[in-house]
């Protein structure tokens, strides 16, 4: 994960929990189309489509991009606090039952903890698939052209940055799973989705081939409505071939990414995988 370097400004809200003066922040007028990310280390948090007008001073969504922020008791006792899930940036507080919105919950963000990337420059899309260990798996999904970067870790538990050593006693809910940065003009999800069918056993229920236990389920962790669709709809052509599917479609939540001796694993060790390989289906 890479950082910015940050200013004294940034510094005091970031790392030490500060709040910047209301309706002196950047964002707190900002309409445009885009996605907001975190200022120290650029992942995405909330989306535009969930920023509202609230009127208190600081850019305010009812929503944040699944898995990206966690929730912590404030040390003041009260209110709950949000930060970066990937880098624990502090972002703000949440707050709810305000009745703003629908979804009447109202992160409240300091514009300082954010930078912005407008819709017409967003180049990168990005799909998370579990389909047993997940060295394999990230192998065959690296040589499409178009993905531009994959990340072995660990999602769908209960616990907060799992290790290796937690998620393999099968008890913290985790999956082994590959997150797949891709451009979308060059391959689509759907091209993907049909790929993590073809590369491993999706009817087995207990596991992936050897390997025996929750963490090596067969699932695809959707972003959006859209990637949902699309999972569901190939899996509909599957079962019309006759295959049963065992494969679950679940909401994206948190992605830990997994320790560096894990990335990479077969290019960095010379290994042929020895749990996927691929066989046309479609
Ligand atoms: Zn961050």
């Amino acid at each position: 994960m890479s950082q910015t370097d940050l200013t004294p400004e940034e510094e005091r809200v970031i790392v030490h929990r500060g709040t910047e003066l209301p309706f002196t922040g950047k964002f707190v007028n900002h309409k445009e189309k885009g996605t907001y990310t975190c200022r120290r280390c650029g992942a995405s948090l909330y989306k535009s489509e969930s920023k509202f007008e609230s009127g208190c001073g600081w850019p305010s969504f009812d929503d944040e991009i699944p898995g990206a922020v966690t929730r912590k008791p404030d040390p003041d006792g009260h209110r709950v606090e949000i930060v970066c899930s990937s880098c624990d940036a502090h972002l703000g507080h949440v707050f709810v039952g305000e009745g703003f919105t629908a979804k009447n919950q109202r992160h409240c963000v300091n514009s300082i903890s954010m930078s912005f990337i407008p819709a017409t420059d967003e180049k990168t899309s990005s799909a998370i698939f579990a389909a047993g260990c997940f060295w394999g798996v990230e192998h065959l999904m690296k040589q499409v052209s178009g993905v531009k970067s994959t990340t072995v870790g660990y999602t769908g538990g209960e616990t907060q940055k799992p290790d290796y050593k937690a998620v393999c006693t099968g008890t913290t809910g985790h999956l082994e799973a590959v997150k797949i940065d891709f451009d979308p003009a060059v391959t689509s999800f759907e091209a993907l989705t049909k790929l993590f069918f073809e590369i491993h056993d999706f009817t087995q229920t207990d596991g992936q081939g050897p390997d025996i236990g929750t963490q090596y389920l067969s699932a695809i962790f959707y972003a959006d409505e859209s990637q949902k669709k699309q999972a569901e709809d190939v899996v509909k052509q599957l079962e019309s071939m006759g295959h049963k599917v065992a494969t679950r479609l679940i909401p994206a939540s948190a992605f830990w990414p997994a320790e560096d001796y894990h990335q990479d694993y077969y290019s960095k060790t010379g290994k042929a995988p020895y749990c996927h390989i691929r066989r046309r289906i479609f």
